[in-house]
């Protein structure tokens, strides 16, 4: 295995990310930043971003990723592709393995690995994802125009790609496990005022059928016990989802989802000289600008540390 020392390593690559990259190389911390799984984060997967301040028109997700991307690199951030598979905060100096291969070792680390969407679990769901299965309604709804669909989930963003996809496909299940929804009492409304869109209340999907390709779904009545298959082609989750922080376990304190815990007020973690920025640490408001607002406060939180790290070493020469 292969070791590089870097000053300021940024792991993951979505607003969070690339805004912290972009205030530690106007710094001149020569950040080394890896983009991981999912380069760009899950704004790629993101058609239309039309609340994000300065832009009157609205912009294309991945478009904006390429230009925060280009932005970094302008101010001489060295992007890498590549996943941080695992890390070691234990000691004075932390270290992270890039691809399983590299170790790289940092006197700083921002972690902005963003979240992930969440799935059922039902062995038939993942047997056909990306055949009719997905969990992005505005980057797959198109490939659904004029069929029957459905969406399983009750909060903002199911109500938000349910409202979407009835407006491409010819009719959208909406299938909700209580008999009430979480989403805003607007979306409900939303939602319920488009007349082909169908709530299946206090429902639980048992099976998504189709050997090949999406055909159905095995829908179960919790409260009746009644068994339905709905006739559909296209098969939506939008359940939530997971912080992508498992390999920082062992070393941060974390809420019991999985959120990074940082400071009140800061992006320090319980490790000191770890800072986490964007949806990694935030499980209330999620939002690109906040996570962009949260990767400036990581690199600014990262510059003060390293410069008390300096005035400490020359303290004890
Ligand atoms: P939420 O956590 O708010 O909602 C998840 C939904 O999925 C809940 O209705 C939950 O049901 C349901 N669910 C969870 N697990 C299962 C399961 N195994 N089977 C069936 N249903 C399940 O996530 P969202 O992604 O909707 O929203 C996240 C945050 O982002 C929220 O704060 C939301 O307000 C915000 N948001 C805001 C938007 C806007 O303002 N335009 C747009 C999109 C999101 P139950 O209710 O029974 O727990």
């Amino acid at each position: 295995m292969t070791t590089e020392h870097v000053n300021c390593l940024i792991i993951g690559s979505g607003p969070a990310g690339y805004t912290a990259a972009i205030y530690a190389s106007r710094a001149g911390m020569k950040p080394v930043l890896y983009q991981g799984m999912q380069p760009g984060g899950q704004l790629t997967i993101t058609n239309e971003v039309d609340n994000f301040p300065g832009y009157p028109e609205g912009v294309n997700g991945p478009q904006m990723m390429a230009d925060l991307e280009q932005q970094a690199r302008r101010f001489g951030t060295d992007i890498r592709y590549g996943i941080v598979t695992a890390v070691d905060f234990s000691g004075p100096i932390h270290k992270a393995t890039v691809d399983d291969q590299q170790e790289i070792s940092a006197n700083v680390v921002i972690i902005s690995t963003g979240a992930s969407a969440k799935w059922l679990g039902l062995p038939s769901e993942m047997r056909l994802n990306g055949l009719g299965v997905s969990a992005c309604a505005v980057c797959d709804g198109f490939f659904f125009r004029g069929k029957d669909v459905a969406i399983v989930g009750a909060g903002d963003t199911a109500a938000e790609e349910a409202s979407y996809l009835a407006n491409l496909c010819r009719k959208v299940y909406m299938i909700v496990r209580r008999g009430e929804m979480r989403a805003s009492k607007f979306m409900q409304n939303r939602v319920k005022s488009l007349p082909n869109i169908e709530i299946l209340w206090n429902s639980e999907t048992q099976e998504v059928i189709g050997e090949n390709e999406v055909t159905g779904a095995l829908v179960k009545n919790t409260v009746t016990g009644e068994e339905r298959v709905l006739d559909i082609s296209g098969f939506f989750v939008a359940i939530g989802h997971k912080p992508n922080t498992d390999i920082f376990k062992p070393y941060l304190e974390m809420d019991e989802t999985g959120y990074i815990i940082t400071e009140k007020g800061s992006t320090r973690t319980s490790v000191s000289g770890v800072f986490a920025c964007g949806d990694a640490q935030d499980n209330i408001y999620r939002q690109a600008i906040t996570a962009a607002g949260t990767g400036c406060m990581a690199a600014l939180d990262a510059e003060r540390y390293l410069a008390m790290k300096e005035v400490e070493m020359h303290a004890e020469a």
